[in-house]
């Protein structure tokens, strides 16, 4: 591939390195260690970003606490703090050219999907400024007797733990409710993809967040990210990634007994029955597991389409799956872009060999023509994948995708069931009541009816079995950042049986 080189689609205003920000002040490790980030269009370093280790993360955690101790942020009034989240979605809004064409740079992602996640970031702020706005309690009356009512505050410190996918947008998921409410924060952003979270602090200030309340320390996971949740002054962990990194979490925050969110990994099922509109499920089908390059949380990657649209379904769709664009993320024609690091490269493609020994190869297997270096994958598609199979089970994460035939729907719940993961799953039916059915019992956080993944913000976010813990989303992101203390007040006689009462 002669036409591009490091430099190609290299954003402007790019920082010279990626520090740390801590109490309003960009900064180095204390230990002055850092790490080289990767372009993953060439795999080649093109910038340094700081590498934090427990020193680091306890000066962020001491800044934080004292802003949330000391600081006017969580006392502010809701509307105060809602002006300050309204100034931070205007501020990303105005820079979304700049934002996508880092997280692009950064990540792989194809520049117009980065597009996309610059706007959901704003979005974001606007949404939780609303809701604090808007915000009630419970109070309640025993007539004669008690008014009780409900004191929501902030709990203190939050730790955001994210991943490398869609950084900016999923960082925003947790920075916007967690500052909402009240908390101050530290963010440990994906060590593949730092770039986009250093643009949070500029924001921040522009938009008047007092100091020490956003913090944000660089590193890998098993040093910075395990300070963190280790830190005693941290009270609330809010996690987005890998199933099985949420497991140590849940282990290493248990003897501090943490608030936990955990939003976990997912192998959904995109079900087609025979009475879909099988043209708008195939470009659903298609668009649900290559776009962001596959790196979706709630890809559907696993296809089943009952057994008499089967061999049709499966022409048209690995006809289509060939024409998907593969090309450098900051081309606006590219569908599919690099996949974010070679790491990442190396477990998809292990995962196409396994494939092959699996299923049939309808579609892609393989780097695509034109493209020797760098992280690109051609979107891949088995057929007649059996349940049993690793890519039937395991999450891989790209742009490969397994198409499973059944008869019917008892066989298709089955199948739909038969992972350790319930993060979504897609029904494409024109049935009311099968639709209404199935979704009841498919075991999955999220459905989608006739639909891509298209989330309205109120509603709530989050996995079931090895998908998460918890739910975010609306006033479950309020309720999840804030203490709900119950206030009693008496209007009556005292309750109030004498105990060693004089003779
Ligand atoms: P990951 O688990 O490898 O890393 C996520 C974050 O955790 C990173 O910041 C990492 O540095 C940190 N980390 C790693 N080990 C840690 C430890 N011991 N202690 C503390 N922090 C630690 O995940 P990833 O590869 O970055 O992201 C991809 C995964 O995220 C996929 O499984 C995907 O499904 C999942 N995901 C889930 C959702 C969701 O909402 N359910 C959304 C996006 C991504």
């Amino acid at each position: 591939m002669s036409d591009y080189t490091n430099e190609t689609g290299k954003p402007a205003g790019l920082p010279e390195k990626i520090q740390h920000y801590i109490n309003g002040t960009f900064v180095d490790s204390i230990d002055g260690d850092t790490f080289e980030v990767l372009n993953p269009v060439t795999n080649q370093p093109y910038i340094t970003a700081a590498s934090g280790k427990k020193e680091d993360i306890e000066a962020a955690v001491a800044a934080a606490t004292d802003a949330f101790k000391n600081g006017p942020w969580p006392g502010m009034l809701p509307r105060e703090r809602a002006r300050v989240l309204t100034k931070i979605a205007d501020i990303v809004e105005s820079r979304e050219q700049q934002l996508a064409e880092m997280e692009s740079y950064d990540s792989g992602l194809p520049i117009t999907q980065a597009k996309g996640q610059a706007r959901r970031a704003a979005e974001n702020f606007r949404f939780f400024a609303d809701l604090i706005v808007a915000q009630s309690d419970d109070t309640f009356k025993v007539p004669g007797r008690q008014v009780n009512y409900v004191n929501r505050k902030p709990i203190g410190v939050a730790g955001l733990i994210t991943p490398w996918n869609t950084p900016f947008m999923l960082e925003s998921w947790k920075l916007a409710p967690a500052l909402a409410t009240g908390n101050t924060v530290v963010l440990k952003p994906a060590e593949f993809t730092p770039l986009s979270a250093s643009l949070w602090a500029g924001i921040f200030e522009e938009a008047g967040l007092p100091a020490g309340v956003f913090n944000l320390v660089n590193g890998f996971g098993e040093t910075a990210g395990d300070a963190l949740v280790k830190h005693p002054d941290v009270p609330l962990i809010s996690f987005t990634g890998e199933s099985k990194t949420g497991q140590i979490i849940f282990a290493n925050s248990a003897p501090f007994l943490k608030g936990l969110s955990m939003e976990l990994g997912g192998k959904s099922p995109a079900v087609v029955f025979e009475d879909a509109d099988l043209e708008t499920a195939i470009n659903a089908t298609i668009f649900g597991v290559f776009s962001l390059n596959g790196e979706r949380c709630t890809a559907g990657s696993r296809i089943l389409v009952q057994r008499s649209i089967y061999d049709e379904f499966v022409e048209r769709y690995a006809a289509q799956a060939k024409r998907v664009k593969v090309g450098l993320p900051s081309d606006p024609a590219t569908e599919v872009g690099a996949l974010v690091h070679p790491e990442h490269f190396e477990k998809v493609m292990s995962y196409v060999e396994i494939g092959k020994t699996e299923g049939r190869l309808v579609a892609g297997g393989g780097r695509p023509e034109g493209f020797e270096e760098g992280n690109f994958v051609q979107p891949t598609v088995f057929a007649d994948v059996a349940p049993d199979a690793r890519i039937f089970q395991e999450e891989i994460f790209g742009p490969v995708v397994a198409i499973t035939p059944f008869d019917t729907d008892e066989e298709a719940l089955e199948l739909a069931n038969n992972t350790k993961y319930g993060l979504a799953a897609y029904l494409w039916t024109s049935n009311l009541q099968r639709a209404h059915n199935f979704s009841h019992a498919v075991e999955a956080g999220m459905v989608w009816l006739n639909s891509n993944n298209v989330r309205d913000l109120r509603t709530p976010f989050g996995g079931v079995k090895a998908s998460g813990l918890g739910h975010e989303g609306g006033y479950r992101s309020i309720d999840f950042y804030t203490d709900q203390q119950a206030v009693h007040i008496n209007l009556g006689e005292v309750h109030n049986p004498v105990f060693g009462k004089a003779d």
